[in-house]
């Protein structure tokens, strides 16, 4: 057989499908019966947050800790009943890892552990460190040893070489010298830690189950509600930008010490990452998309028969932009939820259908219809091209593509896998450019102000704006020391948790 004609498995997460991706999910839990199982349950409901792998430490009442990663997804990792009977104790932290790049060893997949002076550390983290090149090369200089490539090895070094005395105050002084964008989950012998920075792009979240009747309750620290919910535990705060929390048997200890900084939330948490039945710094993701939908309507109002969402992301601002036009909403493309990680392309000939193993048109409702398709991003431009020639080919008479968020003109370095720079569409190309290469006939996006008033703010106030939104303005709020030293670049190792 030729080689263009050998089959050949294609991969169709997690790169291809033309979206930015959260990097990873964080749940710890101090202390119930059956810990590890609380916590493969809350990583399962944060699998959207990370696909490539998943791990959990537990620790038991002897203060001996027990770890399982592995590669994949959570239902598969934890699903082996003598793997659940190791991980004893009342104890528990897991992660869910996305990554970056082909680098996906299990030596990366978090939670990292190592052996203190004080006794055993484990940690996680979702995020990116942007000085973790400069601090690496640092601890390697002053002798510490790597074990993996990812950032969290930065916090363990930190941690390991300080002079404090204290675990919590070890860790504040290894959070004192990083940079970045990070939510932190961490366990030793006594306490769960959890740590926000300074500014709060990543979510996290308190949580407290069972307790009623004055028992104990357990305390939950995870990425998003959804992963509360999934536990039965009921939400009780947002963990503030630049807070550490320290959970003991005596309860929940709040330290704050680097003092009242601005709030900078990721913008694109409301937009596309987080799950839509979580609740996100107050306010419910959902009812925040619709709104989003809305403003978007509002903005961008087009005369057409239907509004059909690229699902499943782009529903609830296509319900919102429904509502406002008075135009139906319609399920006009499907989505096949059993797409695998892999798939096997026996030819050439029907390598080029990619999208078409996701989505497809419903020809009963679009066919000779004006169509307003909403989206929640256009991110490189492939996968809205692919969409729109298919709903042409479905009988469409006109098309017409609204966009929940602004123009994505900057890529993330705060914990959010994006391409470079060059490959965003919209860092290349104005809008009427993007929507002839889209080959729609009109093409809209949400405008910043119209964004932060679907938030509930009256609009951006450029002094002193109220999220990070640094992909759609290039304002990066955290220092991205490693990006801007030349030398570093090269010596980029280190991944995002
Ligand atoms: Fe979120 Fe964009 Fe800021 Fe990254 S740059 S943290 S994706 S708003």
């Amino acid at each position: 057989m030729p080689d263009s004609q050998a089959p050949q498995i294609v991969t169709t997460q997690p790169h291809d499908d033309d979206k930015f991706h959260e990097e990873c999910g964080v749940f710890g839990i101090w202390k119930a019966t059956d810990a590890a199982a609380l916590t493969a349950l809350g990583l399962h409901a944060l699998q959207h947050r990370g696909q490539e792998a998943a791990g959990i430490v537990t620790l038991d009442d002897a203060g001996i800790f027990h770890a399982h990663k592995g590669q994949g997804l959570v239902g598969d990792i934890f699903s082996d009943a003598k793997v659940m009977a190791s991980l004893r104790g009342t104890a528990a932290m897991g992660h869910n890892r996305y990554a970056t790049t082909g680098e996906t060893a299990l030596r990366n997949v978090q939670p990292l552990y190592a052996d203190f002076a004080f006794g055993g550390f484990a940690v996680a983290h979702n995020g990116n460190l942007t000085n973790a090149t400069q601090l690496h090369r640092n601890l390697v200089q002053r002798g510490c040893l790597f074990q993996s490539t990812t950032d969290s090895e930065v916090f363990v070094h930190l941690i390991a070489i300080s002079l404090y005395s204290t675990v919590v105050d070890r860790l504040i002084d290894a959070l004192r010298q990083v940079q970045g964008a990070y939510s932190l989950v961490a366990l030793h012998n006594g306490a769960l830690l959890g740590a926000r920075d300074p500014l709060g792009v990543r979510p996290l979240v308190l949580g407290r189950l069972g307790g009623e009747g004055g028992g104990q309750p357990a305390w939950v620290l995870t990425s998003e509600t959804c992963a509360l919910d999934i536990v039965g535990a009921d939400f009780v705060r947002d963990i503030d930008p630049g807070e550490i929390i320290v959970i003991d048997d005596q309860g929940v200890h709040s330290i704050k010490p680097f003092g009242k900084i601005q709030d900078r939330f990721c913008i694109f948490e409301y937009i596309y990452f987080a799950r839509p039945d979580s609740v996100v710094e107050g306010t419910p993701v959902y009812a925040t998309r619709k709104r989003i939908g809305l403003e978007l309507a509002r903005e961008s109002g087009v005369d057409a028969d239907v509004v059909v969402p690229v699902p499943d992301s782009g529903v609830p601002a296509a319900m919102g932009y429904a509502t406002e036009s008075g135009i139906h909403f319609e399920l006009g493309i499907i989505r096949n939820h059993y797409v695998g990680r892999t798939f096997i392309e026996p030819t050439d000939q029907i390598r080029h259908l990619g999208v078409k193993l996701k989505h497809s048109a419903n020809r009963a409702i679009i066919a000779g219809k004006r169509v307003i398709l909403v989206d929640d991003s256009i991110v490189r431009g492939t996968t809205s091209r692919k969409i729109v020639e298919m709903v042409r080919a479905a009988g469409a008479r006109e098309v017409h593509m609204r966009i929940s968020s602004p123009p994505t003109t900057h890529s993330c370095y705060y914990g959010i896998d994006t391409p470079e720079r060059s490959k965003l569409m919209a860092a290349c190309h104005d809008i009427s450019e993007m929507a002839r290469i889209i080959g729609v006939d009109s093409l809209a996006f949400i405008s910043l102000d119209g964004l932060y008033r679907a938030l509930g703010k009256p609009g951006r106030d450029p002094a002193r704006p109220s999220y990070c939104d640094a992909c759609f303005t290039g304002d990066y709020a955290i220092p991205l020391t490693d990006t801007h030293d030349s030398s570093d670049r090269q010596l980029s190792l280190l991944q995002a948790g």
